[in-house]
């Protein structure tokens, strides 16, 4: 797509990313996600709008809140940054209406989940459910020839996570599964990749984990899947049907 759409989803995606930093913090606290307007965690001083403007308002406050002056997280303005970098990329790489707009659901899913497992090893039903409504929507509304491979695919990373959360339960949740699921009704068969990159750096991860706190402090700190799954599913989205045809391609 042409730079000015470019420029308009990255403005887009700053904007959403601002919110979704409080959908991460209220989600699993149980708050409203729309009241009461954005305040500081410290000392409950309200954010003034401009403040509040995604990364330059953290900026220009250097990371303290103007009334109390208490540091405010460098988390909020990398999810906006990150946010809104995946949204132009989405829309600069991609040129269909179903990609762009499963590019774009796909984000805005990913990001919080990854937070709230990060900080409360939970993936929310709130989340994963709708995103997976969401994902077949869009393919009815703009490609209704790709909902069977939606269906498919969901279908069948759901039934492996299953098996896989059964056959060792300590290692994966039902969050982890019905995470799989979406991933499959927003990748089609390129949730293959997906999957396949999840394991891989998982794995790395916590091999890398267990060296540097030995084998049975490794295993208690138990790193989350989810994080995992949504950075497998986030490269997949841009080079999983790539990767598939090379692979398909040996044969
Ligand atoms: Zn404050």
């Amino acid at each position: 797509m042409a730079l000015p759409y470019v420029i308009l989803a990255l403005v887009l995606g700053l904007a959403i990313g601002s919110f979704l930093n409080v959908v991460a913090y209220r989600l699993p606290r149980g708050e409203s996600l729309s009241h009461p307007p954005s305040h500081c965690p410290t000392c409950d001083a309200p954010i003034r709008w401009y403040d509040n403007l995604p990364v330059i308002g953290w900026l220009s406050l250097r990371g303290r809140c103007r009334a109390c002056g208490n540091p405010i997280s460098w988390r909020y303005p990398a999810v906006e940054a990150v946010t809104g970098l995946l949204f132009a990329l989405v829309v600069g790489t991609q040129d269909d209406a179903i990609r762009i707009a499963l590019g774009l659901l796909l984000v805005t899913a990913l990001v919080p989940i990854t937070l709230i497992d990060l900080d409360v090893r939970l993936i929310p039903n709130k989340i994963t459910l709708p995103a997976s409504i969401a994902a077949l929507i869009a393919g009815l509304a703009l490609d209704i020839h790709y909902v069977p491979e939606q269906l498919i695919a969901g279908a069948a990373a759901f039934a492996f996570f299953f098996l896989a959360a059964w056959l060792y339960p300590r290692g994966m949740g039902m969050g982890d599964v019905k995470l799989a699921g979406m991933l499959g009704l927003y990748l089609g068969r390129a949730v293959a990749p997906a999957i396949f990159i999840a394991l891989i750096t998982g794995v790395l991860v916590g091999v890398v984990i267990m060296a540097r706190v030995g084998q049975a402090a490794g295993r208690k700190t138990a790193v989350p899947f989810g994080p995992f799954l949504a950075l497998g599913g986030m490269i997949a989205f841009f080079v999983g049907d790539s990767i598939m045809n090379a692979y398909l391609d040996r044969f």
